[in-house]
């Protein structure tokens, strides 16, 4: 018999060795694993307050805040929200669910209730963790569904204080039998097409992505225990989470954590606590590049500023590394989806490799990349842009209740299909070009079309509308819509956008409004988005 012809897969690789990545260990006891030689140090330093907390202190707490969330009825798989802003809570929430078995999803505090009240509801949430102010955008869903609420700062009318956890007794938490394949964290994210689903995160997908980060041979690849690590970052987003806390605390570095972003205080903070390590997204090195102020600061302890989460053009990129000429700029590739970092500068490796512009690093280890063409599904040699795809340890477990979104996104070969276009050059660097996927993104904030789409064509006057990404030099990207009005309406873009901006946190706010007497599809009904975005650039619209 005529034997079968296989075609050979194209397969990119780390440059470095491969590592001893532990499998089988929960996440929290993988990042407390060498806490005897960092117990005393600072963990978590709250830029607000300038509270320390030592690392003997925040294993502890969270080890009393699981046994805390036990005695409130929270069981193992159980999920809890946590809808905060950047503060030591979040951390010890995350972590005390860790330890708990529970899960933890988390929602930006700015969204609206009736967004956090979808993510609430879509992931069985359990209990809330929040701060009084943001109470009312959950009062009216936790009395619905049965829902505990608590609050770290105060406890009002009908809600737990935090106290409550951390003043519970650790020697109470009965045991925990947790598997690897036990989801953690439940990030939610649109992915490469639809509404935004629960991302399943497990024990065993983060120790495998903050070891890629982080472990093995090369002590300087990334962070070590002497760093200070700036967070301005929102922890709810998995950029945050994993790449600074969970890293973070593995290397046993100091965590600064800033809860809201200010171009001055951020520069005031790096020169008082020599903050070393500033992982940064382009909109806040769009910020530092333009401020007048960075020479009133000491900012040479920065050893490397580090930004992802979407774009940085060359000149972005060469204008921030004037303001810091002591330290090394480079970009990281993530994707909730895909745990989430997919590839990263080695600038800082033992022995660095050149850091490209505009490159966003080379795979992680114990990773195999590959570059796929669209149209045929075959993967591409050097230098040919196609999808990037993406298999290892470290990818999500799939979308929570969501099969059929998993099998469009995980293929039966377990490759993770991101939806982004790319190359990979002579020297195994990743370039990003474009973006296959409806995905917008915001300052780095996930938009997803699909979201407003659902809610303009439920607005009486609204027959048909579809919702794309325009460039912006602030924002990156913004939403903007195109329209069908139904006969006779004369709404207009004013009253379409208003009526979104009530909706939605104001990042997904649309933009601009184009009326258009139908929206371009495919016969199988798709949205021909790409000759939308073409109409932006001409201008035709
Ligand atoms: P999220 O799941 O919110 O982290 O969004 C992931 C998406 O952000 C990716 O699929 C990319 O489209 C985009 N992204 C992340 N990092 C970069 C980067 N360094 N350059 C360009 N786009 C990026």
């Amino acid at each position: 018999p005529q034997a079968e012809l296989q075609q050979e897969e194209i397969i990119y690789r780390s440059k470095l060795p491969d590592i001893y990545i532990p499998k089988h260990i929960p996440l929290h006891s993988y990042c407390f694993q060498n806490i005897s030689n960092v117990a005393s140090k600072p963990c978590l330093i709250n830029g607000t307050t300038g509270k320390v907390y030592s690392y003997a202190e925040v294993e502890l707490t969270a080890r009393r805040v699981a046994s805390g969330l036990n005695k409130l009825g929270i069981k193992q798989r159980q999920v809890i929200m946590l809808l905060l802003p950047n503060t030591p809570e979040f951390v010890l929430s995350f972590l005390g669910a860790s330890f708990r078995g529970a899960i933890a999803t988390a929602a930006n505090p700015f969204f609206t209730p009736a967004e956090v009240s979808k993510q609430a509801k879509a992931s069985n949430a359990r209990l809330i963790i929040t701060q009084a102010s943001y109470v009312d955008k959950v009062k009216e869903f936790a009395q619905d569904n049965d829902v505990k609420i608590m609050c770290i700062d105060s406890a009002p009318e009908g809600c737990l204080h935090f106290s409550e956890l951390t003043q519970a007794d650790e020697n109470d938490l009965p045991e925990v039998d947790i598997v690897p394949d036990d989801v953690v964290a439940l990030p939610y994210s649109s992915g490469t097409t639809g509404l935004p689903k629960g991302v399943m995160l497990t024990h065993k997908g983060l120790v495998t992505s903050v070891a890629q980060q982080v472990d093995g041979e090369n002590p300087n690849l990334y962070f070590h225990s002497e760093d200070v690590i700036l967070c301005t970052l929102p922890m709810f987003h998995i950029y945050a989470l994993n790449s600074i806390m969970l890293c973070g605390l593995r290397v046993g570095a100091a965590i600064l954590i800033m809860q809201k972003f200010e171009i001055r205080l951020l520069l005031e903070l790096i020169q008082k606590y020599k903050v070393t390590i500033a992982p940064i997204v382009p909109p806040i090195v769009l910020a530092i590049a333009k401020s007048s102020e960075t020479d009133k600061y000491d900012l040479s302890p920065v050893r490397m500023v580090k930004s992802g989460a979407a774009p940085l053009g060359k000149e972005l990129e060469d204008a921030v590394r004037a303001k810091f000429p002591g330290a090394k700029l480079g970009q990281g590739y993530g994707m909730t989806e895909a745990g989430p970092v997919l590839a990263m500068c080695l600038g800082f490796a033992k022995e660095p490799f050149e850091i490209k512009s505009g490159a966003c690093g080379t795979v992680v280890r114990n990773a195999e990349m590959k570059i796929v063409d669209p149209d045929t599904g075959s993967s591409l040699p050097r230098n040919q842009a196609g999808e990037i795809c993406i298999r290892g340890d470290q990818i999500m477990k799939g979308y929570l209740n969501d099969p059929e979104a998993t099998e469009g996104t995980i293929d039966k070969d377990g490759w993770l299909h991101t939806g982004d276009i790319g190359y990979i050059d002579d020297d195994d660097e990743l370039f990003i070009v474009d973006r296959l996927k409806e995905l917008i993104k915001y300052k780095g904030f996930q938009v997803a079309p699909a979201e407003l789409e659902a809610m303009l064509i439920a607005h009486p006057d609204i027959v048909d509308a579809a919702v794309v990404a325009m460039k912006d030099e602030v924002a990156g990207e913004v939403p903007v819509a195109f329209v069908v009005r139904s006969d006779k309406s004369q709404i207009s873009e004013d009253e379409i956008k208003q009526y979104i901006s009530k909706q939605v946190v104001f990042y997904k706010r649309i933009s601009r409004v184009f009326f258009i007497e139908a929206i371009p599809k495919a016969p199988s009904g798709k949205i021909l988005r790409k000759e939308l975005r073409a109409k932006l650039a001409t201008g035709n619209y």
